[in-house]
């Protein structure tokens, strides 16, 4: 595999069919695209367009390779194109693509998923994270009579109305905490809480005794960048909703399969009622997923009366992406988790490093194969939630972002976001992350620390 050489200044020919192709695009989509965060904003860049993916690295339409930290958002643990998941959605696919009713590998990835976390006794599969939230929120809402949803300023919880409220990521990226067109009474019914505050949480509860339908988290934070949660807050959030009885929502749509068989909550040892999946789950295939406590998830119909449904809902070839997923990485006992804890470590220590030896002040985070990557004002100041995240230098990021890409290594093109690893990162795709890692750095600590850009005001809050 061969780097690709990095030029002072890009000449503009070596992305000039991606240019091309991402006119086109705008002339069709909003922004070229079908998910804002593509748009490369908040980079000051021009998109690059893709052409294929094989392993840790995707090359784009002119030719140019690179290192992929982006992984689809997380879905890709085992890399882009993993043979075991091609070979396995091939096969689906020839027996049909969608019927409508049910088939056995819908039950088969059922029993994983229930064997697999702890909080979930019966599951729903669906299309999206968001669909699995909004679904969630549904139940929580008809099981507790609540009407209120208690979430973390910088959470993400997919774009549904009520959770649409400083929301992290490419939201936090626009300046745009929350969207026009969400109600403001639905807004309203939403109540903001600092992520890792437990009094924050237990005000909300006693102020809104008897009107909270759950209290919704991801347990690791990574919409905000990775924020782990602080020893015991999440046993302190399962102390507060048992003592008012709320449910608990953990969201592990990103965490879930991705930092251990068991999700976030097997690794904190914290069962919450109700659990939304969806990335890894679907194996990279349009899928996701809620499920919970047997007496929570009966209500859903038809076995109860809180209706939700989905044509393409327990999809074949999404079923059998993600079994094949989930069996890949259960094989040789969780080898995978093991390879990924290695490689991220060795990835994030050379990264400190690196920075250091560049004089730019940095503070990493990680759990497994996310990692956190903030450029902060301090070296090493602590990221605890949205306020100390978004502190950080988005024009910084900037630059390291630009250099990196232009040394052949594709970051998430805003600062918010977290680094996936996959199982195909391998000693050189980490190798060649590091060599371009050096000279970006010392590109960010040059460019001065203040953004321009507006904050969000939630950055305030
Ligand atoms: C990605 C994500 C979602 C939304 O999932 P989509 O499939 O993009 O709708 C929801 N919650 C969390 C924690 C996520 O990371």
């Amino acid at each position: 595999m061969t780097a690709n050489p990095a030029p002072a200044a890009p000449p503009a020919e070596r992305y000039a069919r991606s240019a091309a192709s991402h006119a086109e695009a705008k002339r069709y989509m909003p922004g070229g695209v079908n998910s804002p965060v593509r748009a490369y904003r908040a980079v000051g860049r021009e998109p690059v367009t893709i052409r294929s993916g094989a392993g840790a690295w995707v090359t784009d339409v002119d030719g140019n390779r690179y290192v992929d930290y982006v992984g689809s958002y997380g879905p890709l643990i085992l890399g882009h194109a993993a043979p075991q998941v091609l070979a396995a959605v091939g096969e689906a696919m020839r027996n049909g693509t969608t019927f409508g009713m049910p088939t056995e590998a819908e039950t088969r990835l059922a029993r994983t998923v229930v064997d697999a976390v702890p909080g979930v006794d019966v599951v729903r599969f669906v299309n999206s994270g968001t669909e699995a939230a909004m679904s969630a929120l549904r139940l929580a809402r008809a099981a507790t009579g609540g009407h209120r949803v208690i979430k973390c300023i910088g959470c993400y919880h997919g774009h549904t109305d009520a959770m649409l409220v400083s929301a992290g990521s490419a939201a936090t990226s626009l300046g745009v905490p929350s969207s026009p067109g969400v109600p403001a009474a639905v807004a309203a019914s939403t109540l903001l809480v600092p992520f890792n505050d437990l009094d924050a949480v237990e005000r909300a509860m006693a102020t809104h005794r008897g009107e909270i339908a759950c209290m919704a988290v991801e347990p690791i934070a990574g919409n905000m960048g990775l924020v782990p949660p602080a020893p015991g807050y999440l046993q302190g959030l399962r102390a507060l909703c048992d003592r008012f009885g709320v449910p608990l929502l953990f969201d592990e749509v990103m965490t879930g399969f991705r930092v251990d068989h068991g999700c976030a909550q097997g690794l904190y040892g914290v069962t919450p009622d109700l659990t939304c999946l969806g990335k890894v789950v679907g194996g990279g295939l349009p899928c996701a997923a809620y499920g919970g406590r047997e007496e929570l998830m009966r209500q859903v119909a038809p076995d109860g009366p809180v209706y939700q449904a989905g044509t393409l809902s327990g999809n074949p070839l999404a079923m059998a992406a993600g079994q094949a997923q989930l069996d890949a990485l259960a094989a040789d006992g969780f080898a995978a988790y093991r390879r990924l804890e290695a490689a991220s470590a060795r990835l994030e220590e050379g990264l400190r490093g690196l920075a250091a030896d560049a004089g730019c002040p940095l503070t990493t985070t990680r759990v497994g194969s996310m990692l956190g990557v903030f450029f902060v004002e301090e070296d090493g100041s602590p990221v605890r939630d949205y306020a100390d995240a978004t502190a950080q230098s988005t024009r910084r990021y900037a630059a390291f972002f630009g250099a990196m890409l232009d040394a052949g290594v594709i970051l998430a093109p805003a600062a918010f976001e977290c680094w996936f690893v996959s199982t195909a990162h391998d000693d050189e795709a980490i190798e060649h992350t590091l060599a371009a890692a050096g000279p970006a750095f010392a590109a960010a600590a040059a460019t001065p620390f203040r953004s321009a850009e507006v904050r969000s005001p939630e950055a305030d809050a």
